[in-house]
């Protein structure tokens, strides 16, 4: 089968990663702008990061077959830093008009501060003008009350639930954010509070209209194969190929084609592919033979 997943931090990622990625299934990916850990205390940092997800990050993940796309957003945790904020918030529209950028995200709320409150609204104004679906970060903290919120003040703002996918939810938050229209992400963290054996129940219970199933893999404990895995258990557990299918694959790309720039056609008869081509003078690789090639369906190894 093959995978889309719609919300992983490639930068944080080795190129092994990559590769098991690709063998697994996965296609197509895309990576949410988010917070590195470490805070950032110039402009100029957001701007070369904004850089390497519309540059360099595609270049790396075409190099072993699969198609990236991005979201540009300002997180929540660092709109609370307001005069840096207030700059980045200059930045955004310039890479919110790039090829590969299939939404704004993902913004939110992190502790529900004034100021996240206020960068959030920007935000989805930001969204609006430049016609791109919206990707909600829901807070890990006083979960179900920040989505609420969340929804309520996309509403205020007069999005259609359709260009809205809310993100991290859980058995908590599922009815609510599917009740109202919008998009159903979960991420799939290992070991912890959303993970797969978990995922197989809400698809039992809510079917597989309008949910996505993402592995927002990062710099922290988590799993790139999130997707591929989740997949499998549910096939396993009875749950229909079709329905594996849309909450694994069509519905992100249903969503975020919304955006004008993600279609199928761009990874459909394999990603091509030649590590002997360079971006900005640099390769991904360390003295090994370039290889080239068209990733597709035959490198996807069944489990
Ligand atoms: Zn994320």
């Amino acid at each position: 089968m093959k995978f889309i997943d719609p919300h992983v931090h490639m930068s944080s990622r080795t190129t092994d990663d990559y590769q098991a990625m690709q063998k697994a299934g996965i296609v197509a990916i895309i990576e949410p702008a988010f917070w590195l850990g470490q805070p950032r205390t110039e402009k100029g940092a957001f701007k070369d990061y904004y850089s390497s997800i519309v540059g360099w990050e595609p270049f790396r993940s075409s190099q072993f077959g699969i198609k990236h796309y991005c979201t540009i957003g300002l997180n929540s945790k660092e709109a609370n830093n307001v005069p840096l904020a207030e700059q980045v918030m200059e930045l955004l529209p310039l890479y919110a008009m790039k090829d590969n950028v299939v939404a704004i995200g993902e913004i939110g709320y992190d502790d529900q501060t004034e100021a996240e409150d206020r960068f959030f609204r920007a935000q989805i104004e930001l969204a609006k003008e430049v016609n791109l679906p919206i990707l909600i970060h829901t807070p890990h903290r006083d979960k179900k009350n920040g989505t609420l919120r969340s929804m309520d003040v996309l509403e205020e703002h007069g999005i259609d639930p359709k260009m809205a996918i809310i993100d991290h939810n859980n058995e908590e938050t599922a009815k609510a954010v599917l009740d109202r229209g919008y998009w159903a992400a979960f991420t799939i963290y290992p070991r912890t509070k959303m993970g797969s054996e978990r995922m197989v129940e809400v698809v039992k219970q809510y079917g597989s209209e309008r949910i996505i199933v993402d592995s927002s893999a990062d710099w922290g404990v988590s799993d790139p194969l999130a997707v591929p895995k989740t997949a499998n258990l549910m096939l396993a557990n009875g749950i229909s190929k079709e329905d594996v299918h849309m909450t694994c694959y069509q519905n992100a790309l249903d969503a975020y084609a919304q955006s004008g720039n993600m279609k199928e056609s761009d990874w459909e008869n394999g990603v091509t592919f030649d590590q002997s081509v360079l971006y900005g003078g640099n390769s991904v690789l360390r003295g090994q033979d370039p290889v080239k090639g068209t990733a597709s369906d035959s490198d996807i190894i069944e489990n």
